[in-house]
């Protein structure tokens, strides 16, 4: 029997792949999709935050809006900006200093172009010697600590992997006059009924009683196969985890070295307003440190709705308290002082907390977690997903990756 932990969207992508059919999937949440849950609240529709599809494979594609009948999809062209300094600017930033104001473009351009260009080993020494100071000090640095909440020495240079916007400085100066914004999600795909259809694709060929809500895995004997959940102990014969790595660990009581294995949480409020407000952008990036959260999407943009509803986004340290009531006070505020909210009455919120959000790539811990989840397999263990994987991704690569270790199991 092959006891899957965790009814995200990996844990049932596996379940999909299974060739065979004696397995169980067991979910601490009384609802499966994991981060992919979506709310709908006072005719809002809200995802746990803006989740948006973009498939570079055709059949995984076709596999999941094959078990979507009667679902609307809407395909959107993304339209995203940074605010910087009371106006707009197209995203990335590094390709579009030229529209700064003029003594900024003229420090980014020159601190580009004079770049050290010193390879190094983190985060930080990536952007700086790539871009230079100024991109880096004007939005790199600031944005990206602000949405890892830690500093960017910490992780590793390829920690964003596919998924940081690069550019040289050719591509930089072309894009002055031949604007190319194009990115790994400029055109995405958005279900109606959002995130959560999606999960429900995945749910479609899954037998009910294969799926145990609301039973949560307390411990794992490894060396005899037995999961202990809060409802009873389940013998295995493989186990496949999409928990989050380092509590896997614990766990199973093994040791690891806690200060490596780090990331951080995001808080996000959704929010619907009895009126619209900015009728064009997906989403807006805020690098200035002292506005509380990274980014603000809109879901009626995508909807294309006639009331304001946001998703706002706040980045916190994976230890630190927080009160949601004065938070959400913060970013109400926050939202008037940079124009996003001006006449708009909050008809309804609902706060919601991923931890972890984002796993702190770096190089002591992807060692790690290559060497133990390889010993792992030994005993019958697998772990996969965003963070039983220890990664930064897509749901598409989720799919991709359960798809991958059912071939191995089978
Ligand atoms: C802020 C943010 C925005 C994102 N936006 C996008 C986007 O726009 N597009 C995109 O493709 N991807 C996006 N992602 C990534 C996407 O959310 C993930 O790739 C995907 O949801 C991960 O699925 P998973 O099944 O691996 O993990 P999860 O969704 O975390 O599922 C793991 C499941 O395991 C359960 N579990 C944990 N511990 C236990 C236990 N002890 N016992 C039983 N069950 C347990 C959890 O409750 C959960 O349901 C975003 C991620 C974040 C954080």
């Amino acid at each position: 029997m092959i006891l899957i932990v965790g009814a995200g969207i990996t844990g049932l992508s596996v379940a999909n792949f299974l060739h065979s059919k004696d397995y169980l999937i067991i979910e601490k949440e009384k609802e499966p999709g994991g981060y992919c849950r979506t709310i709908k609240q006072d005719g809002f529709t809200w995802d746990y935050s803006g989740h948006f599809f973009h498939f570079r494979h055709p059949d995984i594609k076709d596999f999941l809006v094959s078990r979507m009948d009667g679902q609307e999809i809407l395909t959107v062209q993304k339209k995203s900006k940074i605010y910087y300094k009371g106006t707009y600017v197209d995203f990335p930033f590094q390709k579009n200093i030229h529209q700064l104001p003029k003594e900024d473009f003229l420090e980014c351009l020159h601190d580009l172009y004079f770049r050290d260009g010193v390879r190094g080993e983190t985060f930080k020494d990536m952007l700086l010697s790539n871009f230079g100071k100024g991109i880096c000090e004007k939005f790199l640095f600031p944005y990206n600590e602000k949405l890892y909440a830690c500093n960017l020495d910490e992780l590793d240079k390829d920690a964003m992997g596919r998924f940081f916007p690069r550019a040289t400085l050719d591509d930089v100066i072309k894009n002055f006059r031949f604007p190319d914004n194009s990115s790994y999600n400029s055109t995405f795909t958005y279900p109606k009924g959002g995130a959560f259809e999606y999960v429900k694709a995945l749910l479609r060929d899954i037998e009910p009683e294969k799926v145990s809500l609301g039973e949560r895995l307390l411990s794992v004997d490894y060396k005899s196969k037995i999961a202990h959940t809060d409802k009873r102990s389940i013998k295995y014969d493989k186990l496949v985890n999409t928990a989050p790595f380092n509590r896997l660990m614990d766990l199973m009581g093994i040791e690891y070295d806690r200060s490596i294995y780090i990331y951080n949480k995001v808080l996000v409020f959704n929010l619907g307003f009895d009126k619209k407000g900015d009728a064009e952008n997906h989403w807006i990036y805020f690098p200035d440190r002292q506005v509380s959260f990274y980014r603000v999407g809109y879901y009626d943009n995508i909807f294309d709705d006639d009331r304001m509803s946001l998703y706002v986004e706040i980045s916190l340290e994976s230890n630190e308290e927080y009160d949601a009531n004065s938070l959400l006070e913060q970013t109400l505020s926050d939202l008037r002082g940079v124009g996003l909210v001006k006449n708009q009455k909050l008809m309804s919120w609902k706060a919601v907390i991923l931890d972890p959000a984002y796993v702190h790539i770096n190089a002591k811990a992807q060692k790690d977690f290559a060497s133990k989840s390889v010993c792992l397999k030994d005993f019958g263990v697998y772990t996969v997903g965003r963070y039983g994987g220890w990664r930064y991704c897509s749901i598409e690569d989720n799919i991709i990756e359960a798809r991958g270790i059912c071939n191995e199991l089978a």
